[in-house]
């Protein structure tokens, strides 16, 4: 029989929980009623769109009313943006970091395209950001401060309370992509004084297309989708019961188990362990800052990541890489640019994501594979060089 494959690779998507697949299997079959109609399987779809919101409110430790469904994380983070934009014509500055996501990289160009202007601070050699710039940058034009919540490379986390603390003191609108965070880390959105806040289904055994974005109560911005009355007139168009119904399940399987990250951690801080001390010539980016506990970004040197992703593929173990191909040039990736890691560690980085179904034998195989392919990758490289 061949092995299973590892998945690590859980900072890209996850595995559909079991549970949310069983939850989701009568509304793909029977209970197909669209969620508008005044008939009988309409009322059911409905009661388990209501039911959804309930539970992922509770994971966000929000009110259900707070919460948009959506599509999955780059469309809250569109909805966040455009909808800043055009609440506050008098307001063109808008803050975010060097570190974000593509998504919301995106929409700081488009902002600039359309007249705004955009301070994007820088992070330390750990990727932590520097609250007293942050500060400095505020304006009394800054329409909204946009921060991750955790970061998709080397899951860094940023001190939110604090930022929020700065950022509503001057009455600005506050939104944090929570896309890598929700459910690894706990979130509290009643406390945490964020305006806006996004987050991606897929991320935490949800189905694909799912996702939502948390307004806090008394803030209007336009509708991002407008159409049918749907989710209170702020996004039109029929609900995808099915995958709400599973985001909702996934919700609450994330919720038992905030409380048992610490596995996860351990497995993560073994692998971490034995990849300092086995291979040399490895650095684990962020590891001096607060991390998520799934995730590990190193960079070894002398080696492309895109080589090791592959040769570990081979070996049945899905990775990814912390650089990109631009324009057919090898390129650092921006996170680990920002974090100013030399280029010739930098293209060398590989992250590996954890998720509650990784095993110990998934990382001992990591362990029995790992030094092997460093090993021969950096011989071949040095035989390269010498000819
Ligand atoms: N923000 C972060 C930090 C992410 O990691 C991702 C996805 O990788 C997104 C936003 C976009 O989410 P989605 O692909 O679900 O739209």
């Amino acid at each position: 029989m061949l092995d299973p494959l590892v998945y690590l690779d859980n900072n890209a998507t996850t595995r559909l929980a079991d549970e949310a697949l069983e939850a989701m299997l009568p509304f793909l079959r029977d209970q197909f009623g669209n969620a508008g109609s005044a008939h009988v399987l309409g009322r059911i779809s409905e009661g388990a769109v209501v039911a959804a919101r309930e539970q992922v409110a509770e994971l966000l430790g929000c009110a259900p009313a707070e919460l948009v469904f959506t599509s999955g994380g780059t469309e809250g983070i569109n909805h966040a943006f455009r909808g800043a934009f055009e609440a506050f014509p008098a307001k063109r500055h808008f803050v975010t970091t060097a570190v974000e996501h593509s998504a919301v990289l995106a929409m700081a160009d488009w902002l600039r395209r359309n007249g705004a202007e955009v301070t994007v601070l820088g992070v330390d050699g750990q990727g932590r950001l520097d609250l007293a710039e942050l500060e400095a940058s505020l304006r009394p034009d800054t329409a909204l401060v946009s921060v991750m919540a955790a970061n998709n490379e080397t899951g860094v986390l940023f001190p939110l309370e604090e930022v929020a603390g700065l950022v509503k003191a001057r009455g600005i609108l506050f939104h944090v992509d929570g896309t890598q965070a929700l459910g690894k880390v706990p979130v509290d959105l009643a406390r945490l004084g964020a305006d806006l806040f996004n987050f991606s289904g897929h991320k935490f055994h949800a189905p694909k297309g799912t996702g939502g974005l948390y307004l806090r109560r008394g803030l209007r911005l336009k509708p991002f989708m407008i159409g049918g009355g749907q989710e209170r007139g702020r996004r039109g168009g029929t609900e995808n019961v099915p995958g709400l119904v599973g985001l909702g399940a996934a919700a609450d399987l994330a919720r038992t188990h905030l409380s048992r990250t610490g596995a996860v951690r351990a497995l993560r801080d073994r692998l971490e362990a034995f990849l300092l001390s086995s291979i040399p010539g490895t650095r684990v980016n962020g590891a001096g800052a607060p991390r998520v506990p799934n995730t590990t970004m190193a960079s070894f040197e002398g080696v492309e990541g895109e080589a090791v992703l592959l040769r570990l593929s081979e070996a049945g173990i899905c990775v990814s890489t912390g650089s990109a191909c631009t324009t057919g040039q090898k390129e650092a990736s921006h996170v680990l640019r920002a974090m100013a890691v030399p280029a010739a560690c930098a293209l060398g980085s590989v992250r590996f994501s954890m998720s509650r179904y990784t095993t110990e034998a998934d990382v001992a195989k990591v362990e029995a594979c790992l030094p092997a392919i460093l090993e021969d990758l950096r011989t071949q490289g040095a035989v390269a060089r010498r000819r």
